[in-house]
């Protein structure tokens, strides 16, 4: 089969790997049919992850068909087009009881933080991704959701990660009716999580960013108002002057370790390695909110420390909640705001590039060229895999 291939920071490329077996009998093979490239696959492809192997696949946003099942698997056949949310987990165990699918405790041998992530290196379980046009799904019964006939695909393979993730933000914050929610990042997990912060009762909605396009593309999208954060001297203070002096109510970091907009962070974690990357939004979310208020942290950070300012969340008294996204807990709510009309999340979708040329579409979208916001990377065949799956379900 044709799969992405890691060959080291900077280096991606497709080839051609062996096609993936059933290994258990709860697994499925499943045929993408569309796969996102996420702003956490950034972190992976500028080895900023430890352990990211060579000769790995990434992709943790796909979905497809299902192409052959385990003898255990009893809730899938083949033919069933899924979407597979980007958590591995087991369904059984005391987290996933909780449903914190995200810290599965049976799916990553190599932690006792995350589960298993698809395709995120072995510090996730080492799952291979689906970047690919075929895919392993380990315990095949648990995670994946069959894809209801009126849901759009580029609106599913949303579903697996990007838009759920923005959802559990607003939700960990915690917001209260008519509060005053500042979303940092204006990647596709900020805008939707500004989305999510109105379905989720704010009053306003600020979103912060650097790229033109994107603060442009939010302001339309969310109906919220923008900061370029360049063009601000003190970020903290330009909230607290926004907010008759209050500061925020809620703050949202959906930036993570990558963050631009402060030469001190960006030296030490990005250039310097001396903590796991930048985390100047972190700064600004615990600076720029109220005493009191609530900052919400999806932006994706390493396992490694990170310079956080504690004291000032203590003397606040903030209360700050994370976690990676659970997020099969949230797909059928999300479902009923799509069918709503409450929320459109493919409109995000800026570009459609064939896995061939993948190398490509890491660049465009790691250096934010061309207006990209999210891609697509659709694999060989897929097209005709749809057509066969949509007859079958006109029939
Ligand atoms: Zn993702
Ligand atoms: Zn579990």
């Amino acid at each position: 089969m044709l799969a992405m291939d890691y060959r080291g920071p900077y280096r991606v490329r497709a080839t051609q790997k062996p096609d993936p077996v059933i290994e258990h009998p709860g697994d499925a093979i499943v045929r993408v049919t569309s796969a996102c490239i996420c702003g956490s696959d950034l972190h992976l492809y500028h080895g900023l992850v430890p352990d990211t192997r060579v000769g790995t696949t990434f992709g943790h946003e796909f979905v497809g068909v299902v192409e052959e099942v385990g003898s255990q698997v009893h809730k899938l056949k083949v033919g069933d087009r899924v979407l597979v949310p980007f958590n591995v987990f087991c369904g059984s165990c005391f987290y996933c009881d909780r449903e914190m699918y995200g810290n599965c405790d049976n799916t990553n041998a190599e932690a006792s933080a995350v589960g298993g992530i698809y395709g995120y290196s072995h510090t996730a379980g080492g799952y291979e991704g689906g970047q690919a046009e075929l895919v392993r799904v380990p315990m095949a019964d648990v995670g994946p959701t069959i894809i209801p006939a009126d849901i759009h695909e580029d609106d599913a393979v949303l579903l697996t990660d990007a838009l759920p993730t923005g959802y559990q933000a607003a939700e960990m914050g915690d917001i209260q009716e008519g509060d005053t929610v500042v979303v940092f990042g204006a990647g596709p997990v900020g805008i939707f999580a500004a989305k999510s912060a109105w379905l989720h009762g704010a009053g306003r909605v600020i979103v912060v960013d650097h790229v033109e396009y994107r603060l442009e593309f939010v302001k339309n999208y969310a109906n919220c108002e923008i900061v370029n954060f360049k063009e601000v001297d003190d970020m903290a203070l330009h909230i607290k002057k926004m907010t008759d002096w209050m500061g925020a109510d809620v703050c949202i970091d959906a930036v993570g370790c990558e963050a631009a907009g402060n030469a001190v962070q960006t030296l030490t974690g990005r250039y310097m390695k001396m903590q796991a990357g930048s985390a100047t939004a972190l700064h600004w979310c615990i600076n720029s909110v109220r005493k009191g208020g609530n900052v919400s942290i999806v932006g994706v950070y390493g396992p490694t420390f990170n310079a956080v300012p504690i004291g000032n969340a203590l003397n606040k008294g903030l209360t700050l909640r994370m976690n990676q996204a659970s997020v099969k807990r949230h797909v059928p709510r999300l479902i009923e705001h799509i069918r709503a009309g409450h929320i459109d999340p493919k409109q995000i979708i800026t570009h459609r590039v064939p896995l061939e040329e993948v190398a490509d579409a890491y660049h465009i979208f790691s250096s934010k060229l061309d207006d990209c916001i999210k891609t697509i990377l659709v694999p060989p065949n897929a097209h005709q895999v749809r057509a066969v799956e949509a007859s079958v379900t006109k029939h």
